[in-house]
């Protein structure tokens, strides 16, 4: 039978949620906690649930991190907080991920907003890029009183949790409604701006106390082999999946190019499209795989073929379609080197690129300074301009970047931007 393309998990039920919540042991100082970047009171929202305290539940989470719903999704919990629980040595970790969701299902759900904007201090703060990092920013700074508008280029806000995360984990409604709660604080979001081509520097510095760039990566980079029109962008494919799913069609055999967390989820829409064959190619081995290892042993299931050590040379088309790609086999030197001679073609009607993305450009646009062309920032999340601050994938020079270490840079930004606002009111 065809899987279908909706969410992963069915929300638990309410007896579901309270014999999870009663294995829940209450630990002291608890190393859930600790795991979790935001540093959710894990013990304490969970010890909520039983007693029907849903709101004092939600309220537990979104102290920490105000995009909770969408965390509840998308986080790796297997290497987070339920990889950290202590029930996980000798028993099932308890399900805090679909315990979090439960809570802000309820919030969500019955319309509840927890938070209120703070009193207006009368500063003002430009965000720019409505992810993750932006939302979380803006929705702090909004309930410490401060006037925040959100300057974003596409039509909607969320970032990657609207467009970019497969609808297994996370559909649009979620991101959407998370974004309409940090509107709601008071925050203005402006949809169809891009910085620096819409609004420049000195626009932002004219008329903003201070800045939160929060702009992630930049677009998918190229194969440089020929064909290459050809070949679809792995990110708008999923972007397709999420907003226009009727326009993708199932082909007898998919290749996906990659084997990160982005092509796992190429290869999931293929596969859930109804497509025959669907193969990734890596020119590593599954050592080097960037995908965490409970995304590869999903793709696995969902019948997904691999062919390692294997670089694409150029698309093979017939009569203006795709036909399939010629590869050549490598071999780690450390690097990975083609073998002359070992080319191979694997036939296919559809190719997709799932290979990262290219770095952010909007600091060198600004004149900051950049680490490996990552926007460089201070333990403060401060760039090289005091009244700049940035956080989120664009600052993720080092280590795998996540929606909440987005959101809790976004808080610790927004602490620090508070506190230089009301620096300056002293001086
Ligand atoms: C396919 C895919 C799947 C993923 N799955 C997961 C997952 O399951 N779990 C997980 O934890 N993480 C996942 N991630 C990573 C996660 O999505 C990111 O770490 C997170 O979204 C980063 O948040 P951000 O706010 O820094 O950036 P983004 O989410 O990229 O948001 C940046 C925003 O800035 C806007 N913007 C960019 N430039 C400008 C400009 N010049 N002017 C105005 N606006 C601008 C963009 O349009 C965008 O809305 C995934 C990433 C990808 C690519
Ligand atoms: S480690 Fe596990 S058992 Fe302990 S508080 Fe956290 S979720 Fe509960």
């Amino acid at each position: 039978m065809l899987k279908t393309l909706t969410e992963q998990f069915p929300p638990l039920s309410r007896h579901e949620a309270l014999v999870e919540a009663n294995r829940c042991l209450y630990c002291y100082d608890a190393p859930c906690t600790h795991a979790c970047p935001t540093h959710i009171d894990i013990p304490r929202f969970i010890k909520k649930i039983p007693t029907a305290n849903l709101l004092g539940s939600a309220q537990t989470i979104l102290a920490s991190n105000l995009l909770g719903a969408t965390c509840a999704r998308v986080c790796p919990v297997q290497e987070l907080c339920e990889g950290a629980c202590v029930l996980g040595a000798e028993h099932k970790p308890i399900a805090i991920g679909r315990l979090q969701r439960y809570a802000m299902d309820h919030v969500y759900n019955n319309g509840i907003d927890v938070f209120q904007p703070g009193p207006p201090t009368g500063k003002r703060v430009a965000v720019i890029g409505a992810g993750p990092a932006g939302l979380s920013c803006a929705g702090e700074l909004a309930r410490l009183g401060h006037d925040v508008t959100v300057f974003e280029k596409r039509e909607l806000p969320g970032g990657l949790s609207t467009y970019g995360i497969i609808v297994l984990r996370e559909p649009v409604d979620v991101a959407l409604a998370e974004a309409a709660m940090i509107a709601r604080l008071g925050v203005k979001i402006e949809s169809g701006v891009e910085v620096p081509r819409d609004l420049s520097a000195e626009d932002l510095r004219a008329r903003f106390d201070a800045v939160f760039l929060s702009v992630g990566l930049g677009a998918t980079p190229a194969l440089g082999i020929p064909g290459e029109e050809f070949i679809l962008d792995g990110l708008d494919y999923i972007s397709q999946s999420k907003m226009n799913l009727p326009e993708l069609k199932p082909h007898p055999a998919v290749l996906i190019i990659g084997a990160g967390n982005t092509a796992i989820d190429c290869a999931t829409i293929a596969k859930r499209l109804g497509s025959g064959r669907v193969t990734m190619l890596y020119r590593r081995t599954e050592n080097e795989m960037t995908a965490y290892p409970h995304e590869y042993a999903f793709v696995k299931n969902e019948g997904v073929d691999f062919e390692f050590l294997t670089l694409p040379v150029r698309v093979l088309t017939d009569n203006g379609a795709v036909a399939g790609l010629e590869c050549v086999r490598t071999r780690l030197i450390p690097h990975p080197e083609p073998i002359p001679g070992s080319n191979f073609v694997l036939p296919a009607q559809q190719i997709i690129k799932a290979i990262g993305q290219q770095k952010p450009s909007v600091g060198a646009a600004l004149g900051l300074a950049t680490e490996r062309g990552f926007i460089q920032v201070d333990a403060n999340l401060r760039t090289s301009q005091p009244a700049i601050f940035a956080g989120g994938d664009c600052i993720r020079a080092r280590g795998a970047a996540s929606t909440v270490m987005a959101v809790q840079d976004g808080k610790i930004a927004a602490r620090a931007i508070d506190k230089s606002l009301a620096e300056k009111v002293a001086a």
